[in-house]
């Protein structure tokens, strides 16, 4: 609800702006009339009301004088999040200004424990328990650029996590699953991706080393928890075109990210950058 000024308040502001003018024409007269009397009257009595004015307007009836109340801020994170999209995503060199406004739409703090809210936008992974973590912003950032998303577009995450990624994803295009091994994890990003209104996410308990086959051919993968190879199954479930994002690597050592492209019959592949990230379990090896 906007705020409207009080009549009162309008009146007493005319009257200043009326003076003003009053003033400045009585300041010209005094240098051509060298400081005649009527204008050093003027002068004083308007110095003397405008002393007065605060005094007036605090003995006006409250309804009437009530100063504006400070409109209540919708989300008391926008400021933080604003702060954490500009100094450690794009400063850092994401570019894609969907990606950024995705950042900047979806209120991380609404995806991680009650402790560590005071933390949500800060830039690091935090702990969501059973021994995983809603992933480091800025590598958020990164991995959604790398899938280049366009409208229409159907993408798999693998590792629903927190449900963090999978609702960023579905600012950007318009079906997104995601698979979740942690029963406990699944339910609880299920029921808060429903209740913050992200109804373009599908998600299921299982195991996302053989992808979901049903709804596939994807036109992007991203997998959120490292294998120590490349699954075979996701790359098969890739759309011609399709791009898996995946860190690879052994767990608490040096992993790399890496987009691998399908364009027909070939697959290729380029190493990003080094990160961490939890293992992926499951797998032909469980
Ligand atoms: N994307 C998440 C972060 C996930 S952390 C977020 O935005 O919050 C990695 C997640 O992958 C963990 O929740 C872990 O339980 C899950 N995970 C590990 N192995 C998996 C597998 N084989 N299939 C599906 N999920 C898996």
């Amino acid at each position: 609800m906007g705020w409207r000024r009080p009549t009162k308040m309008l009146q007493w502001a005319e009257f200043q702006v009326e003076a003003g003018r009053m003033f400045a024409l009585g300041g010209r007269r005094m240098k051509r009339r060298f400081l005649s009397f009527p204008a050093v009257a003027m002068t004083l009595l308007l110095a003397g009301l405008c002393a007065c004015a605060p005094r007036i307007s605090s003995h006006l009836p409250t309804t009437a004088t009530a100063p504006p109340q400070a409109t209540p801020t919708a989300d008391p994170y926008q400021k933080p999040r604003e702060h954490m999209v500009e100094f450690d995503i794009e400063a850092r060199g994401v570019s894609d200004q969907d990606v950024l406004d995705a950042m900047r739409a979806v209120p991380r703090h609404e995806f991680v424990l009650p402790e560590y809210v005071g933390f949500s936008y800060s830039d690091r992974p935090l702990p969501i328990g059973y021994g995983q973590t809603i992933s480091q912003p800025y590598i958020v950032a990164v991995m959604t650029e790398l899938l280049k998303l366009k409208r229409g577009d159907r993408v798999l995450e693998i590792g629903t996590g927190s449900g963090y990624q999978a609702a960023i994803l579905a600012q950007l295009t318009d079906e997104v699953y995601s698979i979740e091994i942690v029963e406990e994890l699944h339910e609880s990003a299920a029921e808060r991706l429903e209740r913050l209104g992200f109804d373009n996410v599908w998600t299921k308990h299982g195991d996302g080393y053989y992808g979901w086959e049903e709804h596939g051919p994807y036109d992007a993968i991203i997998v959120t928890a490292a294998p120590d190879h490349i699954p075979q199954p996701l790359v098969g479930q890739l759309a011609d075109g399709g791009r898996l994002v995946i860190p690879v690597g052994p767990q608490g050592a040096f992993q790399t990210l890496w987009l691998i492209e399908k364009h027909g019959e070939d697959v290729v592949s380029k190493s990003i950058m080094g990160v961490v990230f939890v293992p992926l379990t499951g797998g032909p090896s469980s």
